[in-house]
């Protein structure tokens, strides 16, 4: 369609300041970034897109749900969901939405979309929008989770590192607590050793079944470097940190405290020997009154 795409690091907003030339008419972005978890500033972007007359910017908000993040109020054109994962949040649906707050912009979508057929059936509407109705509730249960997986891993001998918006170590912790009401239950992690114990990890869980597709209210496991990213070029991989012992887990509506013993007892089945110090009542006990 003589469409040309250049790919920028949003994080650097000068960087993406200057990958702006007179012929670029939208500047699309995720945040968090997909597996790694890097958070861009939206309003920093939205301003630097906005010196540029008649540039869009485009938010892919699927990680954060409408719950924890309204691209529109922080200066985006276009809003993009897979409804997918947590709007709908039951896997079974596959689906996809836009919001914009242009009545132009609406039009021209709304015009091609009718054109073009793009259209959900009616079942598939009604089990995402039966979804939505507990959207709230499942996002804060995802975040409680998540953030007690993945403070647990951070504390393991058998982890190198936790990347996780919601924890302090995090190098975004800060944009994300202004931007951003919570954080969904994605976590990605890099687990000591090479491939063989990544492999040893998803083999051995019994609670976080192997698969790609994220935000449902089963708790899903997968490794991006075999699966969701293989086909992204290996020195491009590289690039982007995602390792051999990368590990992306999506953080479901199961029972904490079943979720990290799974998570424990497959750590130990991949590195023998090793124990990781943290009680987890005391984790959970924490957690009640922060979070
Ligand atoms: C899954 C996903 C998509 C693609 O959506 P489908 O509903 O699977 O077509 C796009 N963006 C992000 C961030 C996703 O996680």
């Amino acid at each position: 369609m003589g469409v040309t795409v250049s790919f920028v690091d949003c994080s650097n907003l000068k960087g993406l300041e200057a990958a702006i030339t007179p012929e670029t008419k939208l500047v699309w972005l995720e945040t968090p970034t997909n597996p790694t978890l890097s958070v861009i500033d939206i309003q920093g972007c939205a301003d630097i897109v906005h010196k540029h007359k008649d540039v869009l910017l485009a938010v892919d908000n699927t990680f954060m749900s409408a719950y924890f993040q309204r691209p529109l109020a922080l200066g985006a054109d276009i809003c993009m969901y897979s409804a997918t994962k947590y709007m709908n949040g039951h896997s079974d649906v596959v689906m996809g939405l836009v919001s914009v707050n242009c009545d132009k912009l609406y039009e021209r979508l709304k015009f091609l979309q009718n054109a073009l057929g793009a259209i959900p059936s009616p079942f598939d509407c009604y089990l995402c929008n039966r979804g939505l109705k507990t959207l709230p509730l499942r996002m804060k249960q995802h975040f409680h989770s998540g953030l007690a997986v993945a403070m647990f891993l951070e504390k393991d001998p058998r982890v190198d590192k936790v990347v996780f918006p919601g924890l302090p170590s995090h190098p975004q912790y800060e944009l994300t607590k202004r931007q951003c009401t919570g954080v969904p239950g994605m976590i990605t992690f890099y687990i000591k050793g090479n491939l063989e114990h990544a492999k040893i990890f998803l083999k051995s869980l019994k609670v976080f079944a192997l698969a790609e597709s994220l935000g449902g209210y089963e708790s899903l496991a997968e490794h991006p470097a075999i699966m969701t990213h293989a086909s992204v070029p290996e020195e491009d991989r590289v690039l982007l940190k995602i390792s051999d012992s990368l590990v992306r887990l999506s953080v479901g509506l199961e029972d904490t405290e079943d979720l990290i013993g799974d998570v424990d007892q497959a750590l130990r089945a991949a590195h023998p020997g090793f124990e990781n110090p943290t009680k987890v009542e005391d984790l959970l006990e924490h957690l009640k009154f922060n979070c």
